[in-house]
């Protein structure tokens, strides 16, 4: 059985054999293979390659029914994001509970977020010195990087 999946970070889709756990994209990040992710399922590799061009035309905003099916998603994704992550990291107790909180909610938005997505997380709860704070987590192994530029939190509860 195959599968067509759609990089979290660059949106393109890709195939993959749904026996494989993980597939690298082309831009480099390391998608995991989950049935939550599989836009699409082929019987045959041949009927993959037609249906990752589907898919990729659906991204690209092929179809209005898709685009319609899509919309309250873009919107989560480019607008509410920051501000629901910061109404939550913002109930923590005291600074380093905050600064935990926003990123275990960004990872768990965003999957992976970049330093864009940390800046204005942090300047809504009101913490100065952004990329100290997110050096500090790094340091402290609570958050890594997978791929130059993005980070993901290791725990994503509180
Ligand atoms: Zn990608």
């Amino acid at each position: 059985m195959y599968g067509v999946v759609v990089c979290p970070r660059c949106k393109r889709a890709k195939g993959v054999d749904l026996k494989q756990k993980t597939t690298t994209c082309s831009c480099g990040f390391e998608i995991r293979v989950v049935p939550a992710r599989v836009r699409a399922r082929a019987e045959t590799a041949r009927e993959l390659v037609a249906l990752v061009g589907r898919v990729s035309a659906e991204m690209a905003g092929g179809t209005e029914a898709y685009r319609r099916a899509q919309a309250p998603i873009r919107r989560k994704r480019s607008r509410d994001v920051h501000v629901r992550v910061i109404g939550i990291a913002a109930k923590a107790r005291d600074r380093a509970g905050r600064v935990r909180a926003a990123a275990i909610e960004l990872t768990r938005e965003l999957e992976v977020f970049s330093i864009a997505d940390w800046d204005r997380v942090l300047a809504g709860l009101g913490i100065p010195q952004p990329e100290e704070a997110l050096a500090t987590l790094v340091r402290d192994n609570a958050v890594f990087e997978p791929k130059a530029g993005f980070y993901r939190s290791v725990i994503l509860s509180p």
